[in-house]
């Protein structure tokens, strides 16, 4: 069977880094503890939890220094809630700060323009871990996910509307003339999409329009990669999202000449690459 892999797909460069600061720190024999997992991506979580790597959900369950050893916190590329910062701090633990530099500057707009009197808006989904914590940088911060939740939104005032990063560029653009139809006297808009997002989903477009079927690598929780699947369906395409090699199913090629793969800004090269082995050899 023919493969075709996406120009552009698997690890952005905010994923690396937070891999290669795990790895380093834990090659120094530091005890880290993540706080939520690492990136959206089991088997590459698992690698590294082999490696010595603890997740945790709050700062509370980090112990104490033992030993004269301080634990150290890892914050994953998605960034926290400044709280989360103020934790580590008061409890006099060790900080290594994995925050994207693309999600920092959406935490700083936030706080920015929340300061400067604007209603921040950010568009995308109110239970990712980035937006939760992007709220916490602004007072008030309002979360659109579609068009039902517009209704929210004050009716007058100035507004301030932004993007979470991995958001697709198309739908931002919709709901932001929707906002603009609302009439409002002053709307700032500041694009917070990721390029590295926008151009793994160009790809993946690209690749859909030439291929019979499509996979879409990529933990289930992973926002980008299942936005990347959502937009090979949009193109008519049959669309597979699965995790690795394990989850596929000869049914899923039957009938089919040429197959695309590309897979979300957390999934590993090998996983990738063990895919299209996989397929090349039926
Ligand atoms: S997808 Fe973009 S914003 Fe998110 S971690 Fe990667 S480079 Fe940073």
């Amino acid at each position: 069977m023919q493969v075709l892999i996406a120009q552009q797909c698997g690890f952005c460069f905010g994923v690396e880094r937070a891999i290669d600061l795990a790895e380093q720190l834990l090659a120094a024999g530091k005890r880290v503890y993540c706080l939520g997992s690492l990136i959206h991506n089991e088997q590459a979580v698992a690698r590294l939890e082999s490696a010595g790597l603890k997740v945790v959900e709050e700062v509370s369950e980090v112990p104490t220094a033992d030993n004269g050893e301080v634990p150290t916190v890892l914050i994953r590329s998605h960034g926290c809630h400044p709280k989360v910062l103020e934790a580590v701090k008061e409890r006099g633990l060790q900080l290594a700060d994995a925050t994207c530099v693309l999600v920092k500057r959406l935490q700083k707009l936030v706080s920015q323009c929340s300061e400067e009197g604007y209603q921040v808006v950010v568009i995308g989904d109110p239970d990712h871990p980035e937006v939760r914590a992007a709220q916490g940088y602004g007072k008030g911060v309002m979360v659109v996910a579609n068009e039902a939740d517009l209704a929210q939104l004050p009716q007058t005032g100035k507004l301030a509307v932004m993007s979470q990063t991995t958001h697709g560029a198309a739908d931002f653009g919709r709901l932001v003339g929707l906002i603009a139809a609302k009439g409002y006297t002053e709307i700032k808009v500041v694009n917070t999409i990721c390029r590295e997002t926008s151009r793994r989903q160009e790809a993946a477009v690209e690749l859909a329009n030439e291929v019979d079927v499509m996979f879409v690598l990529g933990g289930r929780q992973s926002a980008n990669t299942r936005e990347l699947a959502e937009l090979c369906r949009r193109q008519g395409m049959e669309t597979y999202h699965l995790q690795d090699w394990g989850e596929f199913k000869p049914q899923y090629v039957e009938g089919t000449k040429i197959a695309g793969v590309t897979a979300g800004a957390s999934t590993p090269r090998w996983i990738i690459e063990q895919f299209v082995d996989g397929l090349r050899a039926i």
